[in-house]
């Protein structure tokens, strides 16, 4: 039988907001960003703002962005680098949605390092033919980049 009440215990606070985001990583940051635009947003993470992976990740965002790159050569240096390992659908998915996505980062505020003409600076890493990493220098400005995004802090303590 299906109980009519969840037997857990009561909540130790309650809010009232139109959308809840679970997780405050690149994922939960982005949808709640995007969610702003549909009422007021509570992002909910399970401990400090800035634990998960996204803090660390700090070697960049690959891309097919620069003029003399394609997704399709993106495809074949993934597939190549995974010996197999990859599911090709996911992949196809990532290289053909890369550029758009990294530039919608842009349009959120994220900040990457940029050549002297304003281009973005791409760099080339292990099992890429072209240079199509965005990245932000060392990990220590990433995260003071990333700080500036963070969305405000807050504990809510109503019942
Ligand atoms: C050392 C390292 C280096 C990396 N380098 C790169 C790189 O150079 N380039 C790259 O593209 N990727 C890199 N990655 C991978 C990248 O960091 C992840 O793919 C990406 O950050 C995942 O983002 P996410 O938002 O899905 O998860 P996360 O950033 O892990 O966020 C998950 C969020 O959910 C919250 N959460 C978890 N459980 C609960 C719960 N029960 N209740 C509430 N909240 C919860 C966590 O607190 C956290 O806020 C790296 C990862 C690591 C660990």
């Amino acid at each position: 039988m299906i109980p009519s009440a969840l037997t857990a215990p009561d909540p130790g606070w309650t809010a009232r907001t139109d959308v809840v985001v679970i997780g405050s990583g690149i994922a939960g940051l982005v949808a709640a960003l995007r969610c702003r635009a549909h009422g007021r947003v509570l992002l909910v993470t399970k401990a400090l703002l800035d634990a998960g992976s996204t803090r660390w990740a700090q070697g960049g965002i690959a891309a097919a962005l620069a003029p003399d790159d394609t997704p399709g050569e993106h495809l074949t240096d993934t597939l190549v680098a995974g010996v197999g390992l990859c599911d090709e659908d996911a992949v196809r998915t990532l290289v053909d949605e890369g550029p758009d996505a990294v530039r919608a980062l842009i349009d959120l505020g994220a900040a990457f390092d940029r050549a002297d003409g304003g281009d973005i600076a791409l760099t080339r890493e292990g099992g890429h033919r072209r240079r199509r990493i965005a990245a932000r220098g060392a990990t220590r400005r990433a995260r003071r980049s990333a700080g500036r995004c963070s969305p405000r802090s807050r504990t809510p303590v109503s019942r």
